[in-house]
């Protein structure tokens, strides 16, 4: 399917390029940095299958998404990979149109017994969150569920499957991986995979954030290039979110993701799905436009764009920028899991 409408540019002149799908509010670890286990335990209650959007209504809104220049989707959460026949959305999603670039972040607990068929499927590219290599600091990062020999060995199957250009996130934060989080850089140094260092962020009310709990991106390149020494490479595009670097004896790159500490709103164009059918144009935002009760209340594809259109064309999102200017710690907004990473 081609762009047949104008792209949609909002208040600071930035497009939409780019949709990320929370496919569910579930997860098989309980990051406390995202779904701290004290708030998501057993009595939490998640969202019901009727709340949730079905493959069909998230596959007419991607085709709507796509007409008006969106060229890259990212399926999220929670974590998506629990979420049932999952390669078959993808399967979908690579019907609308053979050049997006359909990506998708995982914990990994899941992935080796599904890579394939997600990559049969027409998925691109996959980034794995894997916080530490460390068994002890691994496990105390996702809320004492499991250890990292399930992601890292999915991880080594990826290339054998034909996945290129994966990607391993991995959340910086204090008291947690702060002492060993450049052993990851480590092992997958002179592989073809990306490390990307990930500040630690103030997404959602629950996850107890304190600034004084941020490794700077400025300390990891130091710790990095005291280590490694690297020198910063361009963008592969504008908007893109992480700081490239590469390694100074060739083996490789990383990127560091500086939310905190040098915004880059500025050329953000993405916009976002909840799990419940809300588009959402912050990660930061409070709430999102309802756009599952039209689209199961019989609107036209005209109503629905209607209803993005207006969406994007007021935004005026800049949380990072502004979070550097005043303190907007008591702010309510929604949580990542919901929303998608
Ligand atoms: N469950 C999947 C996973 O962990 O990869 C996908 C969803 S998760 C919300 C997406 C990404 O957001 C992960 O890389 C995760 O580490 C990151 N993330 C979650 N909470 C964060 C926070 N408070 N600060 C920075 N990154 C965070
Ligand atoms: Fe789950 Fe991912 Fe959030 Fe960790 S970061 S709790 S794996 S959704
Ligand atoms: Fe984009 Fe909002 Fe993040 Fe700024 S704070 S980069 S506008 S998602």
């Amino acid at each position: 399917m081609k762009k047949t409408h104008t792209q949609l540019k909002d208040k600071f002149s930035r497009y939409l390029r780019d949709i990320r799908i929370s496919v569910t509010d579930r997860c098989n670890y309980r990051c406390p940095y995202c779904m701290p286990e004290e708030i998501y335990g057993e009595k939490y209650s998640f969202l019901n299958r009727k709340e949730i959007l079905n493959f069909e209504e998230i596959l007419r809104l991607l085709r709507i998404f796509v007409q008006f220049g969106v060229d890259k989707v990212r399926i999220t959460g929670g974590e998506p990979l629990v979420r049932q026949d999952i390669d078959k959305l993808v399967a979908g999603i690579r019907e609308i149109n053979d050049e997006l670039d359909i990506a998708l972040t995982t914990n990994g607990y899941l992935l080796k017994q599904k890579a394939l068929k997600l990559k049969q499927a027409g998925l691109s590219r996959i980034t794995v969150s894997l916080d530490s290599i460390d068994d002890f600091t691994y496990t105390k990062m996702n809320g004492g569920k499991y250890g990292p020999a399930k992601t890292l060995s999915a991880i080594q199957e990826l290339d054998k499957i034909g996945f290129k250009k994966t990607k391993i996130n991995v959340v910086v934060q204090k008291g947690f991986n702060d002492q060993n989080f450049i052993d990851v850089a480590e092992y997958f140094r002179d592989t073809n995979k990306i490390v990307r260092f990930i500040e630690f962020m103030d997404v959602g009310n629950k996850n107890n954030w304190e600034k004084d709990k941020v490794i700077p991106a400025s300390k990891i390149f130091e710790i990095i290039n005291e280590k490694y020494p690297i020198s910063p490479i361009s963008n592969n595009y504008l908007g893109e979110v992480a700081n490239r670097y590469k390694y100074d004896d060739g083996k490789g790159e990383i990127g560091i993701i500086s939310s905190i500490s040098q915004p880059f709103c500025q050329n953000c164009t993405r916009g976002r799905l909840s799990t419940d059918g809300k588009f959402i144009t912050c990660l930061f935002a409070s709430g999102g436009v309802d756009i599952k009760s039209p689209l199961r209340s019989g609107a036209t594809d005209e109503e629905l764009i209607e209803i993005i259109k207006s969406s994007w064309t007021s935004r005026i999102d800049k949380y990072s920028e502004d979070r550097l200017i005043t303190s907007a710690k008591n702010k309510k907004k929604v949580e990542m899991y919901y929303i998608g990473g």
